[in-house]
């Protein structure tokens, strides 16, 4: 009798046991399965990962070795090293505050460190803080580099002046969103050409496509977008990723001299257009819109207007720059009329 509940005792001992080392194998590994594919829970272990996750942006900085990862929720793209390259959208996702990256991805991006992660090795290196380092400070450029950048692009539209309409320019307050504005605006009042759903929108340099948004899907309601902008009132500023809803339909270039632009607003994208074309500055990228402006969600066809952001490898273009330096770098650079 004593012999039995011993043997029970210790058979319940060594199930509980076993139980609980396969459960923290599996925490450990991180491993999360969605339709089948394997996901690496980056916000769990971060002594493991050395990655870095906002969750009022939902926004993920992952560092392994050499390279720094920046990834944004429903964004389809990745930056790496201040480049941006396509993401597959099953590839990154959010839930529940914690951030997953496909394990095929990082299996491709990173075979070592995937190896490394399946034994659950700890990856830091003094190299790796460093760079983390680097990606988070703000690089900013001179005018002379700014000069120097831009000269290899062209105006978007045709036959339109700069904008130099002070709350169009960069650095201009928005308040609606509690942020700031981060490119340029081309409207009809001010861009010396007619700004509309005709308007075609050109490649402004040679690069190559990262993003375009052919399945675009717009905010459902009014309702949505306000809860959207009570949030940034809520944090005092505008999340990365609600910020990329307001851009509405985008397309997203990558240029060969290490700029980047972000076309926002656009009503239609080129049906051609794909991610990974080579393009130039003559190549139609869209059309005109108020896509992800108040102007899409009332349907009155306001805010029609072409924005860009221009940044130079990761940086908007203009954080070294005074107002005044903006405007001469506009107006030497992107002035069709002089
Ligand atoms: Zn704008």
């Amino acid at each position: 009798m004593k012999k039995r509940v011993w043997l029970t005792v210790v058979v319940l001992m060594a199930c509980t046991a076993f139980l609980f080392m396969k459960l923290s194998t599996e925490e450990k590994a991180g491993y999360v399965y969605r339709e089948g594919k394997a996901y690496l829970d980056m916000t769990i272990q971060s002594a493991a990962y050395d990655s870095t996750y906002s969750p009022v942006d939902r926004q993920l900085q992952l560092v392994v070795a050499d390279n720094v990862y920046m990834f944004i929720e429903n964004v389809p793209v990745v930056q790496i090293n201040n480049e941006l390259f396509p993401l597959a959208e099953q590839d990154f996702f959010i839930q529940n505050n914690r951030a997953f990256i496909s394990a095929s991805f990082l299996e491709k991006q990173e075979p070592s460190y995937v190896k490394l992660k399946a034994a659950y090795a700890i990856l830091k290196s003094s190299q790796s803080s460093e760079k983390a380092a680097q990606a988070v400070s703000t690089k900013q450029f001179t005018r002379e580099e700014v000069m120097q950048y831009m000269s290899g692009l062209t105006p978007p539209l045709e036959n339109a002046k700069a904008d130099t309409f002070p709350s169009h320019l960069p650095g201009a307050d928005r308040t609606y969103r509690h942020g700031f504005h981060e490119g340029l605006d081309w409207y009809t009042y001010s861009a010396g050409v007619v700004v509309n759903k005709e308007t075609e929108v050109y490649g402004m340099g040679k690069g190559k496509v990262v993003r375009v948004d052919h399945n675009y899907k717009p905010y459902e309601s009014v309702e949505q977008r306000n809860k959207d902008l009570a949030y940034c009132k809520e944090v005092q500023k505008t999340p990365a990723y609600i910020l990329d809803k307001l851009r509405g339909r985008q397309v997203w270039i990558q240029y060969d001299n290490g700029m980047q632009a972000r076309f926002a607003h656009l009503d239609q994208v080129d049906e051609e257009l794909n991610v990974g074309d080579t393009i130039t500055k003559d190549t139609l990228i869209g059309y005109v819109g108020n896509s992800g402006t108040s102007g899409e969600v009332q349907k009155d066809n306001t805010e029609l207007h072409l924005h860009v952001d221009l940044l130079i490898n990761g940086t908007l273009f203009w954080k070294g720059l005074s107002q005044e330096d903006v405007k001469d770098v506009l107006i030497s650079q992107l002035n069709n009329n002089e």
